[in-house]
C-alpha cells in the first residue's frame, strides 16, 4: 500500500464544481488502495483578497495578525474538500497547521517548516480515513500563525511527504506539467518529462512560478521527488527529481522570464571599499529585493556608476531610500520600468562552450537590446524591454531547439 501526497493549487479548487471535480481525483488514489493525504491551497483570487484587504485597514499592517488573516483561506477550502469526501461516503477531516501541528522558524510571511506532528495524522490514516491539510501555514514557537510565502502550499505538501515518508508527492496544477518555458507566454513551449531540482529551482526563482522555489529546496535538500500533474485533463505531467539516470543531453532545458523589473544607475559614486555596502544597506532593511547588480570599471580609480535592478513596485522606495542616504555621494540617478529578466537554464551549459554567444546572436539578430547580463553555472539571464520579451521566448526557443 502506498501513501501519497495530493496537492491542489488555487485554481484546481477555485470553484464548488472544481472541489467537486478534485475529490473524484482523490477518490481514485484512495480506491485503488493507496493512503491518501491531501494538502491544499485557497480557492484562487482569495489570498489576494485578503493582502488588499490588509492594505486598505493599514498601510503598516502588523506581521503576525498579516499571517493570521492570509492564511485563513485554505481553511475554507480544505472544509469544503472534506465536506464533499464526507458527503461521497469517504471518512475525512480538515486540519490546521496548529491542529497538527506544522511547526515553522523564520519570520512571518516567509517562515520554513521545520517540523510536522504526524501522530494523530498517521493513525486516522490507518483507520481508513483521507485527511486534508491547510497548506501555507504554520505556527511558531510563540503558538502564532505564520504563513510560509506565497505559493507556499507546494512547500507543505513536500514537508508532509518528508514527515510521513510518503512514497510519492503530486502537485496538481492548471498545466499538465513543466514546460519548456510558460505555455502561456508561447505557444510552441513543450512539456519536459523529467527535470533537476538545480533546474527547477533556477526556472522557479527565474520566474517560471509553476513551483514555489522554496519548495523546490526542500525537495532537494531531502530528496523527495515531485511530479506535477494536471487536475483539468488526466495525462503524464513532470517529474522533478535528483537522479541523473535517463537523460537527454539537452544543453537547454527550459526559459525563464520575469516582469515588473526596473533598473537603477547611480553614476559617480566614488570608487572605494564599503560604498556598495553604504547603498545596500538601508535597501535591505527594507526588505527591498535587489537582484542583477553590475559595477562598472572606474574611469578614474574615483569614480564608477553602479547600476542594480528591484521589482517596479519597490522603485519609489528605492529612490527615497538613495536620496535620504548621507552616507553616500554621487552625480546623478537615472531609472528605467518596464524591464524583464530573460534566462536560460539547463545543466547541460556547464559543458557545452559557445552558450552565452549564441544566446545574445540570436538576441541581437531580432534588434533586442541587452541591459544587464547576469550568470551562474546553470543559467544566464539578460534584462531587456519587457516589449521584447515574447519575441525573445520565441527567438531563444528556437535557436536552443526547444520547438
Ligand atoms: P497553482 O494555483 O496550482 O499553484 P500556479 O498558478 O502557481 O498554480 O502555477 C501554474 C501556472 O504556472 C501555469 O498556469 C502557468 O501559466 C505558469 N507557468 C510559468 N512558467 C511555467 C512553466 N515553465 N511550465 C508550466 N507552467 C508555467
Ligand atoms: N494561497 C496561498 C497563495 O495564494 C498559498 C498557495 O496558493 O500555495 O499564495
Ligand atoms: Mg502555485
Amino acid at each position: 500500500m502506498k501513501t501519497i501526497v495530493l496537492k491542489f493549487g488555487g485554481t484546481s479548487v477555485g470553484s464548488i464544481d472544481r472541489i467537486k471535480k478534485v475529490c473524484k481525483i482523490i477518490a481514485f488514489y484512495k480506491k485503488n488502495k493507496n493512503k491518501v493525504v491531501v494538502v491544499s491551497s485557497a480557492m484562487s483570487g482569495v489570498t489576494n483578497e485578503l493582502v488588499n484587504k490588509s492594505k486598505l485597514i493599514s498601510n503598516n499592517f502588523d506581521r503576525a495578525e498579516y499571517d493570521a488573516l492570509v492564511s485563513t483561506g485554505e481553511q475554507v477550502s480544505c472544509a469544503l474538500i472534506a465536506g464533499r469526501l464526507k458527503h461521497n461516503g469517504f471518512k475525512s477531516r480538515s486540519w490546521t497547521s496548529w491542529q497538527l501541528p506544522i511547526l515553522t522558524d523564520g519570520p512571518y510571511s516567509g517562515a520554513r517548516i521545520s517540523s510536522v506532528g504526524i501522530k494523530e495524522l498517521n493513525k486516522y490514516i490507518k483507520s481508513g480515513g483521507i485527511p486534508i491539510i491547510t497548506g501555507f501555514q504554520g505556527i511558531n514557537n510563540d503558538f502564532r500563525i505564520t504563513t510560509i510565502g506565497r505559493s507556499g502550499s507546494d512547500a507543505t505538501a513536500i514537508m508532509l511527504a518528508k514527515f510521513i515518508k510518503a512514497d510519492e508527492c503530486i502537485i496538481y496544477t492548471d498545466v499538465d506539467g513543466i514546460y519548456t518555458t510558460d505555455p502561456r507566454e508561447h505557444k510552441k513551449a513543450k512539456k519536459i518529462k523529467k527535470i533537476f531540482y538545480d533546474e527547477m529551482l533556477e526556472m522557479a526563482s527565474l520566474g517560471s512560478k509553476v513551483m514555489q522555489p522554496t519548495s523546490v529546496q526542500d525537495a532537494k535538500l531531502n530528496k523527495i521527488d515531485i511530479k506535477v500533474k494536471s487536475s483539468f485533463v488526466f495525462k503524464s505531467g513532470t517529474l522533478i527529481t535528483g537522479s541523473k539516470k535517463t537523460f537527454s543531453n539537452q544543453i537547454i532545458t527550459g526559459i525563464s522570464s520575469t516582469k515588473n523589473d526596473a533598473k537603477i544607475t547611480i553614476v559617480g559614486v566614488k570608487d572605494r571599499p564599503g560604498v556598495a555596502a553604504s547603498i545596500f544597506r538601508p535597501l535591505s532593511k527594507n526588505l527591498i529585493n535587489v537582484d542583477m547588480v553590475v559595477q562598472n570599471i572606474s574611469q578614474n580609480g574615483k569614480e564608477t556608476d553602479l547600476t542594480f535592478t528591484v521589482k517596479s513596485e519597490d522603485l519609489k522606495k528605492t529612490e527615497r531610500l538613495i536620496k535620504k542616504n548621507k552616507s553616500i555621494s554621487y552625480k546623478k540617478l537615472s531609472f528605467d520600468r518596464d524591464l524583464s529578466k530573460v534566462s536560460i537554464i539547463g545543466v547541460g551549459m556547464i559543458t557545452t562552450p559557445g552558450i552565452t554567444y549564441r544566446m545574445f546572436q540570436a538576441l541581437a539578430l531580432k534588434k533586442i537590446n541587452i541591459l544587464v547580463i547576469s550568470t551562474s553555472e546553470i543559467k544566464i539571464s539578460v534584462l531587456i524591454s519587457s516589449k521584447s520579451v515574447k519575441k525573445a521566448l520565441a527567438v531563444l526557443h528556437k535557436e536552443f531547439k526547444l520547438d
